[in-house]
């Protein structure tokens, strides 16, 4: 079975001081050994992360990466380099990547099969937007997206897709369980037609958008949900209770 998975995206937040402590309470923390925990400080923090978790289970993953090696890229870390300092995983094509940064289906699917190609494990994002929810489109966008990655991309075995419905990232506005619950299963029927059974059946598709402690555990009972993907309440203490939603 899949084993559940919460990552924990500080987007552009935090300092050295509030990261190290946010970190140290999750290391001292008594947390679901049947839950993988991963979490996504911004780059500066990357080092200072992977040096305070040495010895927990809880891993570090960069909020994004690009897909060349090296080279005139001002501004931009490569999947190279995030190998080169042992960063387990990435977060790809996140909606604010995609929407404020003007990321393509292509360019996501390009670092994708980069950050892959290094080893590194992948939180490929997708999700529509309000408008595209209101025209009935929600799982034409993220089958938009995913076949946009499959397209460079046949071994998925090492990326987790998370499903973040745009309208409900940082609004407060979770996605009821049965929204959640309906496009989670459209990615599992997606999975298995590309995929095939198995892979199709081991991909773990995980929510994102205003993931609280107190949904956690509703959303978690639902059979196509297989963990969480945290905003703004990983910044707090109640991330150990969404990392324990399974107990
Ligand atoms: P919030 O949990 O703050 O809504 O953010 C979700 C998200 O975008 C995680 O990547």
């Amino acid at each position: 079975s899949r084993t559940f998975f919460v990552g924990g995206n500080y987007k552009m937040n935090g300092t050295l001081e509030s990261t190290k402590k946010l970190l140290q309470l999750l290391k001292d923390a008594q947390l679901d050994s049947n839950t993988e925990v991963v979490v996504a400080p911004p780059a500066i923090h990357l080092l200072l992360a992977q040096e305070q978790l040495a010895g927990s289970p809880v891993k570090v993953s960069a909020q994004n990466a690009y897909h060349k090696d090296a080279g005139a890229f001002t501004g931009e870390i490569s999947v190279t380099q995030l190998k080169d300092a042992s960063i387990p995983w990435v977060i790809l094509g996140h909606s604010e990547r995609r929407t404020l940064f003007g990321e393509s289906d292509e360019l996501v699917a390009e670092k994708t099969k980069a950050a892959l190609a290094q080893g590194i494990s992948v939180i490929a994002c997708v999700g529509e937007t309000l408008e595209q929810r209101e025209a009935n489109e929600s799982i034409n966008v993220v089958v938009r997206q995913l076949d946009a990655i499959k397209k460079q991309v046949d071994d998925w075995s090492k990326i987790v897709v998370a499903y973040e419905p745009v309208w409900a990232i940082g609004t407060g506005k979770v996605a009821t369980t049965e929204q959640a619950q309906e496009v989670h299963a459209a990615i599992r029927k997606w999975a298995v037609e590309k995929l095939g059974q198995s892979a199709g059946e081991g991909l773990r598709v995980i929510y994102g958008g205003s993931v609280a402690a107190k949904n956690c555990k509703e959303l978690a009972a639902q059979p196509d949900i297989s963990g969480f993907l945290v905003g703004g309440a990983s910044l707090k203490p109640e991330f150990v209770d969404i990392c324990n939603a399974r107990l």
